[in-house]
């Protein structure tokens, strides 16, 4: 029986994706022509939902475009994307988050001055083809401690190491080390974003404290992947749920009694609240919620 729901200190939106959201909402109110976002805003499918409701278009590619406004998404852009969405007279709206961009502007003042950089990101994640973008000769990705080892000697080159935003800090940490190791001379860039460092260390808070810990996020959310994971590794049970639709009444034994909430930074509040409303109505409502200091209330939930 569910005793207790812990959610974690910092979880849900990023300034990123708040700030991604409202350039994307003010865009379509005040255009009078079609808007159309390329790839996903945020990696949430019920934000993505939201504005296909509204009537914003979606695309994959620049190519499917055929005219008004091209809204950029919170993880950016190669350069090269932006020129041709320009060129075929498209009216551009970055919505990249700036701790993205911070990447971007590491990455060519560093290959100015003759680094070679080694990213250490997923290779398929949107942002990393958009940082791969800004200097693609230049740029090797790496998404494992074993592919990094595996790279050439390299030393007689100029080099640098930068991460992906949203990767697992113990793991990049270690990634670093080996680097190091291997490239003395290796210039590292820690990219990782506050909003991820943030919500990493309140999982680490929270897992040794819990039976078992919902991360609610898309699938397609790298950050939220790794919440649930590095949950798993520490109390034994961590889910990615997409939303409350995808919980289990069968999951909640005995011995799961403590519950920890957590959710990606793509995640809005809404989707946690109702998470939450169906754990206190599975425990007969006697469960008692433990919200994060500054948060005081959860609307959904009468309590
Ligand atoms: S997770 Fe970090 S990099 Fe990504 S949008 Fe949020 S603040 Fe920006």
């Amino acid at each position: 029986m569910i005793k207790e729901i812990i959610m974690a200190k910092h979880h849900g939106f990023c300034m990123g994706v708040k700030r991604a959201i409202n350039i994307a909402e003010e865009t379509a109110e005040k255009s009078d022509e079609k808007v159309t976002i390329l790839n996903e805003i945020v990696h949430n499918e019920s934000v993505v939902e939201k504005f296909r409701e509204q009537g914003v278009q979606q695309a994959f590619s620049v190519d499917d475009v055929e005219g008004g406004t091209l809204i950029i998404s919170a993880h950016g852009i190669a350069p090269d994307v932006i020129r041709k969405a320009e060129e075929q007279g498209l009216k551009v709206i970055d919505a990249t988050c700036p701790l993205v961009t911070r990447i971007y502007d590491i990455i060519v003042k560093a290959v100015e001055q003759g680094f070679h950089i080694i990213h250490y990101g997923e290779a398929d994640h949107d942002e990393t083809y958009g940082v791969v973008g800004y200097a693609p000769d230049k740029i090797t990705v790496v998404s494992d401690k074993e592919s990094l080892l595996a790279l050439p000697d390299w030393k007689e080159r100029k080099l640098g190491l930068t991460v992906q935003t949203t990767a697992h800090e113990k793991e990049f940490e270690e990634a670093e080390k080996l680097a190091v190791k291997k490239w003395p001379h290796i210039k590292v860039f820690n990219t990782i974003c506050n909003a991820t460092t943030k919500r990493q260390q309140a999982i680490l808070e929270l897992a040794p404290n819990v039976d078992m810990v919902l991360v609610v996020g898309s699938e397609s959310s790298a950050n939220s992947n790794r919440l649930a994971q590095i949950s798993d590794g520490i109390c034994g049970r961590g889910i990615l749920i997409s939303s409350v639709d995808d919980i289990k009444d069968e999951w909640f034994e005995d011995k799961y009694e403590k519950i920890g909430i957590s959710a990606g930074a793509s995640t809005p509040d809404y989707l946690v609240e109702a998470v939450i409303e169906k754990l206190v109505e599975l425990s007969g409502g006697t469960a008692n919620v433990v919200l994060p200091e500054k948060r005081t209330k959860i609307a959904r939930v009468a309590r």
